[in-house]
Protein backbone atom coordinates (compact mmCIF):
# COMPACT_ATOMS: atom_id res chain seq x y z
CA UNK A 1 0.00 0.00 0.00
CA UNK A 2 1.60 3.42 -0.55
CA UNK A 3 0.96 6.77 0.35
CA UNK A 4 0.24 9.74 -2.37
CA UNK A 5 3.73 10.00 -2.48
CA UNK A 6 4.48 6.94 -3.53
CA UNK A 7 6.26 5.77 -0.17
CA UNK A 8 5.20 2.73 1.69
CA UNK A 9 2.72 2.78 4.30
CA UNK A 10 2.82 1.38 7.79
CA UNK A 11 1.95 -1.76 8.57
CA UNK A 12 -0.76 -0.23 10.77
CA UNK A 13 -2.33 2.22 8.24
CA UNK A 14 -2.89 -0.79 5.67
CA UNK A 15 -4.59 -2.85 8.81
CA UNK A 16 -6.33 0.00 10.16
CA UNK A 17 -7.71 1.35 6.50
CA UNK A 18 -9.05 -2.33 6.00
CA UNK A 19 -12.16 -1.06 7.92
CA UNK A 20 -13.33 1.60 5.87
CA UNK A 21 -12.92 4.03 8.38
CA UNK A 22 -10.12 6.74 7.56
CA UNK A 23 -6.98 6.40 10.45
CA UNK A 24 -7.05 9.70 12.50
CA UNK A 25 -3.51 10.77 14.73
CA UNK A 26 -4.89 12.54 17.34
CA UNK A 27 -1.65 15.49 18.90
CA UNK A 28 -1.99 16.73 22.23
CA UNK A 29 -5.39 14.09 22.48
CA UNK A 30 -4.97 14.52 26.89
CA UNK A 31 -5.37 18.09 27.38
CA UNK A 32 -8.88 19.90 27.49
CA UNK A 33 -9.59 19.88 23.68
CA UNK A 34 -7.95 16.75 22.44
CA UNK A 35 -10.39 15.24 25.29
CA UNK A 36 -13.17 16.78 23.48
CA UNK A 37 -11.31 15.35 19.99
CA UNK A 38 -11.47 12.14 21.69
CA UNK A 39 -15.05 12.11 22.78
CA UNK A 40 -16.33 13.40 19.55
CA UNK A 41 -14.27 10.47 17.13
CA UNK A 42 -16.01 7.55 19.32
CA UNK A 43 -18.67 5.99 16.95
CA UNK A 44 -17.88 8.71 14.15
CA UNK A 45 -19.04 7.15 10.60
CA UNK A 46 -15.80 8.18 8.61
CA UNK A 47 -13.01 8.31 10.82
CA UNK A 48 -11.27 5.82 13.87
CA UNK A 49 -8.64 6.72 16.30
CA UNK A 50 -5.05 5.05 14.80
CA UNK A 51 -3.27 6.60 17.99
CA UNK A 52 -2.97 9.04 20.44
CA UNK A 53 0.09 11.61 21.23
CA UNK A 54 1.37 14.12 24.52
CA UNK A 55 4.01 15.43 26.20
CA UNK A 56 7.12 13.72 27.64
CA UNK A 57 4.99 13.59 31.00
CA UNK A 58 2.15 11.28 29.30
CA UNK A 59 4.68 9.49 27.04
CA UNK A 60 4.29 5.85 27.13
CA UNK A 61 1.17 6.00 29.74
CA UNK A 62 -1.98 4.35 28.93
CA UNK A 63 -4.46 7.15 27.81
CA UNK A 64 -6.96 6.51 30.66
CA UNK A 65 -3.62 7.10 33.07
CA UNK A 66 -2.02 10.18 31.21
CA UNK A 67 -5.53 11.94 30.68
CA UNK A 68 -6.92 14.33 33.97
CA UNK A 69 -10.34 13.07 32.14
CA UNK A 70 -12.79 15.89 32.44
CA UNK A 71 -16.01 15.22 30.09
CA UNK A 72 -19.00 13.84 31.83
CA UNK A 73 -19.17 10.64 29.98
CA UNK A 74 -16.34 8.27 30.08
CA UNK A 75 -13.27 7.41 28.13
CA UNK A 76 -13.98 5.31 24.71
CA UNK A 77 -13.15 2.01 25.47
CA UNK A 78 -11.21 2.18 22.36
CA UNK A 79 -9.40 4.96 23.41
CA UNK A 80 -8.86 4.18 27.42
CA UNK A 81 -5.88 1.71 27.05
CA UNK A 82 -3.82 3.23 23.74
CA UNK A 83 -0.13 3.99 25.05
CA UNK A 84 0.62 7.79 24.53
CA UNK A 85 2.37 8.50 21.72
CA UNK A 86 5.59 11.23 21.96
CA UNK A 87 4.17 13.67 19.60
CA UNK A 88 6.46 12.67 16.53
CA UNK A 89 5.98 12.67 13.11
CA UNK A 90 4.19 9.75 10.98
CA UNK A 91 2.63 8.56 7.90
CA UNK A 92 0.47 6.49 10.08
CA UNK A 93 -2.71 8.18 9.26
CA UNK A 94 -3.07 10.29 6.58
CA UNK A 95 -5.59 12.54 8.68
CA UNK A 96 -4.01 14.14 11.98
CA UNK A 97 -5.79 16.10 14.30
CA UNK A 98 -4.11 18.53 16.78
CA UNK A 99 -4.64 20.23 19.48
CA UNK A 100 -1.21 20.79 20.73
CA UNK A 101 -0.54 23.48 22.97
CA UNK A 102 0.48 26.58 20.64
CA UNK A 103 3.96 26.73 22.17
CA UNK A 104 5.02 23.43 20.34
CA UNK A 105 2.76 23.26 17.62
CA UNK A 106 4.12 24.53 14.59
CA UNK A 107 7.15 22.78 13.63
CA UNK A 108 5.40 19.75 14.70
CA UNK A 109 2.67 20.24 12.36
CA UNK A 110 4.72 21.04 9.56
CA UNK A 111 6.45 17.98 10.48
CA UNK A 112 2.88 15.22 10.09
CA UNK A 113 2.57 17.84 7.03
CA UNK A 114 5.62 16.76 5.57
CA UNK A 115 5.75 13.07 6.31
CA UNK A 116 1.93 12.99 3.46
CA UNK A 117 -0.59 13.86 6.65
CA UNK A 118 -3.51 16.68 5.76
CA UNK A 119 -3.09 18.21 9.37
CA UNK A 120 -6.48 19.71 11.11
CA UNK A 121 -5.17 22.17 13.96
CA UNK A 122 -6.33 24.18 16.84
CA UNK A 123 -3.50 25.77 17.47
CA UNK A 124 -2.52 29.96 16.51
CA UNK A 125 0.80 28.60 15.16
CA UNK A 126 -0.18 28.63 11.40
CA UNK A 127 -3.31 30.43 11.30
CA UNK A 128 -2.06 33.38 9.85
CA UNK A 129 0.75 31.65 7.77
CA UNK A 130 -0.41 33.20 3.94
CA UNK A 131 -0.63 29.61 2.01
CA UNK A 132 -2.53 28.29 5.10
CA UNK A 133 -6.53 27.91 5.23
CA UNK A 134 -8.04 29.12 8.32
CA UNK A 135 -12.04 27.83 7.75
CA UNK A 136 -15.09 27.66 9.21
CA UNK A 137 -16.62 25.03 7.26
CA UNK A 138 -20.20 26.98 6.63
CA UNK A 139 -18.39 30.91 5.63
CA UNK A 140 -15.19 30.02 3.90
CA UNK A 141 -14.88 26.75 2.27
CA UNK A 142 -13.47 27.59 -0.61
CA UNK A 143 -10.54 28.83 1.16
CA UNK A 144 -9.08 25.27 1.12
CA UNK A 145 -8.29 25.40 -2.32
CA UNK A 146 -5.05 27.38 -0.46
CA UNK A 147 -4.17 23.92 0.24
CA UNK A 148 -2.84 23.46 -3.83
CA UNK A 149 -0.31 26.11 -3.15
CA UNK A 150 1.01 24.46 0.13
CA UNK A 151 4.93 23.11 -0.49
CA UNK A 152 3.87 19.79 0.94
CA UNK A 153 1.09 18.91 -0.49
CA UNK A 154 -1.19 16.58 -0.75
CA UNK A 155 0.18 16.83 2.76
CA UNK A 156 -0.48 20.23 4.31
CA UNK A 157 -2.08 21.94 7.18
CA UNK A 158 -5.32 23.26 7.67
CA UNK A 159 -6.38 25.82 10.91
CA UNK A 160 -9.23 26.34 13.18
CA UNK A 161 -10.02 29.58 14.00
CA UNK A 162 -9.83 30.78 17.50
CA UNK A 163 -12.55 29.85 19.93
CA UNK A 164 -14.12 33.47 20.19
CA UNK A 165 -14.03 34.17 16.19
CA UNK A 166 -15.61 31.05 15.25
CA UNK A 167 -19.47 31.89 16.72
CA UNK A 168 -18.51 35.50 15.55
CA UNK A 169 -17.27 34.84 12.37
CA UNK A 170 -20.66 32.35 11.69
CA UNK A 171 -23.02 35.34 12.11
CA UNK A 172 -20.92 38.09 10.65
CA UNK A 173 -20.70 35.92 7.62
CA UNK A 174 -24.81 35.85 6.69
CA UNK A 175 -24.66 39.90 7.65
CA UNK A 176 -21.77 40.67 5.62
CA UNK A 177 -23.05 39.01 2.36
CA UNK A 178 -26.59 40.54 2.69
CA UNK A 179 -25.75 43.98 4.04
CA UNK A 180 -22.24 44.42 4.20
CA UNK A 181 -20.12 44.68 7.61
CA UNK A 182 -18.08 47.85 7.72
CA UNK A 183 -16.64 47.66 11.10
CA UNK A 184 -17.88 45.73 14.63
CA UNK A 185 -16.97 45.97 18.13
CA UNK A 186 -17.13 43.05 20.77
CA UNK A 187 -17.09 42.45 24.00
CA UNK A 188 -16.23 38.47 25.01
CA UNK A 189 -17.25 36.31 28.45
CA UNK A 190 -15.13 33.51 27.86
CA UNK A 191 -15.57 30.10 29.47
CA UNK A 192 -12.44 28.61 32.04
CA UNK A 193 -11.49 25.80 29.65
CA UNK A 194 -10.94 28.07 26.92
CA UNK A 195 -7.75 28.33 29.06
CA UNK A 196 -6.74 24.35 28.77
CA UNK A 197 -6.45 21.63 31.46
CA UNK A 198 -5.65 22.55 34.37
CA UNK A 199 -6.09 26.48 33.02
CA UNK A 200 -6.77 29.14 35.48
CA UNK A 201 -7.05 28.29 39.01
CA UNK A 202 -10.08 28.53 41.29
CA UNK A 203 -8.60 31.10 43.53
CA UNK A 204 -7.73 33.60 40.48
CA UNK A 205 -11.18 33.04 39.01
CA UNK A 206 -14.13 32.01 41.33
CA UNK A 207 -16.37 35.27 42.42
CA UNK A 208 -14.48 37.31 39.54
CA UNK A 209 -14.01 38.31 36.35
CA UNK A 210 -10.26 38.44 35.11
CA UNK A 211 -10.47 41.79 31.67
CA UNK A 212 -7.40 40.56 29.91
CA UNK A 213 -6.61 36.81 27.82
CA UNK A 214 -3.22 37.27 26.46
CA UNK A 215 -3.53 37.49 22.71
CA UNK A 216 -7.25 37.47 22.44
CA UNK A 217 -8.20 40.48 20.91
CA UNK A 218 -5.64 40.41 18.31
CA UNK A 219 -6.71 37.17 17.17
CA UNK A 220 -10.25 38.23 17.44
CA UNK A 221 -9.45 40.95 15.37
CA UNK A 222 -7.24 39.54 12.93
CA UNK A 223 -8.58 36.61 12.16
CA UNK A 224 -12.26 37.36 11.67
CA UNK A 225 -10.79 39.55 8.85
CA UNK A 226 -9.29 36.37 6.93
CA UNK A 227 -12.04 33.91 7.31
CA UNK A 228 -14.53 36.97 5.68
CA UNK A 229 -11.63 37.73 2.89
CA UNK A 230 -11.74 36.27 -0.54
CA UNK A 231 -9.72 33.83 -2.08
CA UNK A 232 -8.64 34.75 -5.61
CA UNK A 233 -6.50 31.67 -6.50
CA UNK A 234 -3.24 32.33 -4.74
CA UNK A 235 -4.10 33.69 -1.41
CA UNK A 236 -6.77 35.42 0.52
CA UNK A 237 -7.31 39.23 0.27
CA UNK A 238 -8.35 39.99 3.77
CA UNK A 239 -11.77 41.42 4.58
CA UNK A 240 -11.49 45.53 4.96
CA UNK A 241 -13.94 45.82 7.90
CA UNK A 242 -12.67 46.87 10.96
CA UNK A 243 -12.89 44.99 14.50
CA UNK A 244 -12.58 45.92 17.80
CA UNK A 245 -12.13 43.24 20.50
CA UNK A 246 -13.00 43.12 24.60
CA UNK A 247 -11.91 39.95 25.72
CA UNK A 248 -13.06 38.72 29.62
CA UNK A 249 -12.70 35.51 31.42
CA UNK A 250 -15.86 34.55 33.29
CA UNK A 251 -16.21 31.78 36.23
CA UNK A 252 -18.15 29.69 33.19
CA UNK A 253 -16.99 26.05 32.36
CA UNK A 254 -17.88 25.54 28.71
CA UNK A 255 -19.16 28.31 26.72
CA UNK A 256 -18.23 32.07 25.11
CA UNK A 257 -20.97 34.88 25.00
CA UNK A 258 -20.30 37.47 23.46
CA UNK A 259 -21.62 41.08 22.79
CA UNK A 260 -21.57 42.50 19.94
CA UNK A 261 -22.25 46.04 18.13
CA UNK A 262 -21.94 45.96 14.45
CA UNK A 263 -22.38 48.45 11.73
CA UNK A 264 -23.60 47.50 8.14
CA UNK A 265 -23.50 49.29 4.81
CA UNK A 266 -27.43 48.97 4.58
CA UNK A 267 -29.71 49.55 7.40
CA UNK A 268 -32.09 46.52 7.96
CA UNK A 269 -34.67 46.54 10.28
CA UNK A 270 -33.58 44.29 13.11
CA UNK A 271 -35.86 41.66 12.56
CA UNK A 272 -34.63 41.59 8.61
CA UNK A 273 -31.13 41.05 10.31
CA UNK A 274 -32.71 37.93 12.53
CA UNK A 275 -33.71 36.27 9.57
CA UNK A 276 -30.63 36.52 7.60
CA UNK A 277 -28.82 35.00 10.23
CA UNK A 278 -31.41 32.31 10.92
CA UNK A 279 -32.29 30.91 7.13
CA UNK A 280 -27.95 30.62 6.88
CA UNK A 281 -26.70 27.82 5.48
CA UNK A 282 -23.49 26.47 4.42
CA UNK A 283 -21.61 23.93 2.58
CA UNK A 284 -21.68 21.31 5.64
CA UNK A 285 -25.21 21.41 5.71
CA UNK A 286 -25.91 20.92 2.03
CA UNK A 287 -23.30 17.97 1.83
CA UNK A 288 -24.47 16.88 4.84
CA UNK A 289 -20.82 16.56 6.91
CA UNK A 290 -22.02 14.03 9.96
CA UNK A 291 -20.79 17.03 11.87
CA UNK A 292 -22.65 19.31 10.66
CA UNK A 293 -25.70 20.81 12.94
CA UNK A 294 -28.82 21.14 11.04
CA UNK A 295 -28.97 25.16 11.51
CA UNK A 296 -25.42 26.80 12.24
CA UNK A 297 -27.63 29.86 13.94
CA UNK A 298 -30.34 29.76 15.82
CA UNK A 299 -32.61 32.86 16.86
CA UNK A 300 -33.55 32.82 19.82
CA UNK A 301 -37.10 34.69 20.68
CA UNK A 302 -36.55 35.22 25.11
CA UNK A 303 -34.99 38.59 26.44
CA UNK A 304 -32.58 36.70 28.51
CA UNK A 305 -31.19 33.95 25.79
CA UNK A 306 -28.61 32.81 25.10
CA UNK A 307 -26.98 31.63 28.47
CA UNK A 308 -23.96 29.49 28.50
CA UNK A 309 -25.87 26.91 30.87
CA UNK A 310 -29.09 26.91 28.95
CA UNK A 311 -27.90 26.82 25.34
CA UNK A 312 -24.50 26.19 25.10
CA UNK A 313 -25.29 22.02 23.95
CA UNK A 314 -27.58 23.00 20.80
CA UNK A 315 -27.48 20.71 18.27
CA UNK A 316 -24.49 18.75 20.37
CA UNK A 317 -22.83 22.06 20.67
CA UNK A 318 -22.21 22.87 17.08
CA UNK A 319 -25.07 25.44 16.60
CA UNK A 320 -24.56 29.16 17.80
CA UNK A 321 -27.49 30.56 19.25
CA UNK A 322 -28.31 34.39 18.91
CA UNK A 323 -29.90 36.74 20.95
CA UNK A 324 -31.42 40.09 21.95
CA UNK A 325 -31.05 41.03 17.64
CA UNK A 326 -32.26 44.92 17.95
CA UNK A 327 -31.08 48.37 16.83
CA UNK A 328 -28.23 50.04 17.78
CA UNK A 329 -27.51 53.62 19.06
CA UNK A 330 -24.19 53.99 17.97
CA UNK A 331 -23.13 51.46 15.10
CA UNK A 332 -26.46 49.58 13.32
CA UNK A 333 -27.01 46.47 15.09
CA UNK A 334 -26.58 44.56 18.25
CA UNK A 335 -26.83 41.06 19.49
CA UNK A 336 -25.65 37.96 21.68
CA UNK A 337 -24.06 35.15 20.54
CA UNK A 338 -22.76 32.22 22.33
CA UNK A 339 -20.54 29.64 21.27
CA UNK A 340 -19.44 26.24 22.93
CA UNK A 341 -15.45 27.06 23.08
CA UNK A 342 -13.85 23.19 23.09
CA UNK A 343 -16.39 22.11 20.64
CA UNK A 344 -17.61 24.54 18.15
CA UNK A 345 -15.09 26.51 18.97
CA UNK A 346 -11.94 23.55 19.00
CA UNK A 347 -12.50 19.96 18.77
CA UNK A 348 -16.21 19.61 16.65
CA UNK A 349 -14.78 22.59 14.61
CA UNK A 350 -11.67 21.06 13.46
CA UNK A 351 -13.73 17.58 13.25
CA UNK A 352 -16.13 19.48 10.42
CA UNK A 353 -13.48 20.87 8.63
CA UNK A 354 -11.73 17.33 8.71
CA UNK A 355 -15.13 16.17 7.43
CA UNK A 356 -15.13 18.35 4.67
CA UNK A 357 -11.79 17.91 3.91
CA UNK A 358 -12.71 14.32 2.99
CA UNK A 359 -15.68 15.08 1.58
CA UNK A 360 -13.66 17.34 -1.04
CA UNK A 361 -11.04 15.17 -1.58
CA UNK A 362 -8.42 16.43 0.15
CA UNK A 363 -7.41 13.99 2.51
CA UNK A 364 -3.99 12.04 0.89
CA UNK A 365 -5.22 8.94 -0.19
CA UNK A 366 -8.66 8.74 0.17
CA UNK A 367 -10.54 10.36 -2.99
CA UNK A 368 -14.17 9.59 -0.96
CA UNK A 369 -16.20 9.46 2.38
CA UNK A 370 -16.25 5.71 3.51
P1 LIG B 1 -4.27 21.93 27.12
O1 LIG B 1 -5.42 21.41 27.88
O2 LIG B 1 -3.18 22.65 27.84
O3 LIG B 1 -3.61 20.70 26.27
C1 LIG B 1 -2.38 20.84 25.58
C2 LIG B 1 -1.99 19.53 24.94
O4 LIG B 1 -0.69 19.71 24.33
C3 LIG B 1 -1.86 18.35 25.92
O5 LIG B 1 -2.27 17.16 25.29
C4 LIG B 1 -0.35 18.29 26.17
O6 LIG B 1 0.10 16.98 26.47
C5 LIG B 1 0.17 18.69 24.81
N1 LIG B 1 1.54 19.20 24.91
C6 LIG B 1 1.99 20.22 25.70
N2 LIG B 1 3.31 20.37 25.54
C7 LIG B 1 3.71 19.44 24.65
C8 LIG B 1 4.98 19.08 24.09
N3 LIG B 1 6.11 19.73 24.42
N4 LIG B 1 5.01 18.06 23.20
C9 LIG B 1 3.89 17.38 22.86
N5 LIG B 1 2.66 17.68 23.38
C10 LIG B 1 2.58 18.70 24.25
O7 LIG B 1 -4.74 22.95 25.98
P2 LIG B 1 -6.15 23.00 25.19
O8 LIG B 1 -7.06 23.97 25.83
O9 LIG B 1 -6.60 21.60 24.95
O10 LIG B 1 -5.71 23.66 23.82
C11 LIG B 1 -5.04 22.92 22.80
C12 LIG B 1 -4.80 23.84 21.62
O11 LIG B 1 -6.06 24.28 21.11
C13 LIG B 1 -4.03 25.10 22.00
O12 LIG B 1 -3.18 25.44 20.93
C14 LIG B 1 -5.14 26.13 22.22
O13 LIG B 1 -4.70 27.43 22.03
C15 LIG B 1 -6.15 25.70 21.16
N6 LIG B 1 -7.55 26.04 21.43
C16 LIG B 1 -8.12 25.78 22.64
C17 LIG B 1 -9.48 26.07 22.82
C18 LIG B 1 -10.20 25.82 24.13
O14 LIG B 1 -11.37 26.23 24.23
N7 LIG B 1 -9.59 25.17 25.10
C19 LIG B 1 -10.23 26.59 21.78
C20 LIG B 1 -9.62 26.82 20.56
C21 LIG B 1 -8.28 26.53 20.39
P3 LIG B 1 0.30 16.44 28.01
O15 LIG B 1 -1.07 16.47 28.64
O16 LIG B 1 0.82 15.08 27.79
O17 LIG B 1 1.26 17.38 28.67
Amino acid sequence: MFSPQGRQLTDVAARTLTDGLVPVGVLGATGSVGQRMVGLLEGHPWFRVAYVTGSERSRGLPYREAARWAQSRPIPPGVADMEVRATRATDEAPLVLSALDAAVAGPVETAFAQAGALVVSNARSHRMDPAVPLVVPEVNPDHLGLLDTQPTRPGGIVTNPNCSTIGLALTLAPLHRAFGVRRLHVVTLQAVSGAGIPGVSSMEILDNVIPFIGGEEEKMERETRKILGVFGGEGIEPASLEVSAQCNRVPVIDGHLACVSVELEEEPEPEEAARVMADFRGRPQRLGLPSAPRRPLHVLEADDAPQPRLHRDLEGGMAVPVGRVRGCPLLTLRFVLLSHNTLRGAAGGSLLTAELALAEGRVPGRSEVP
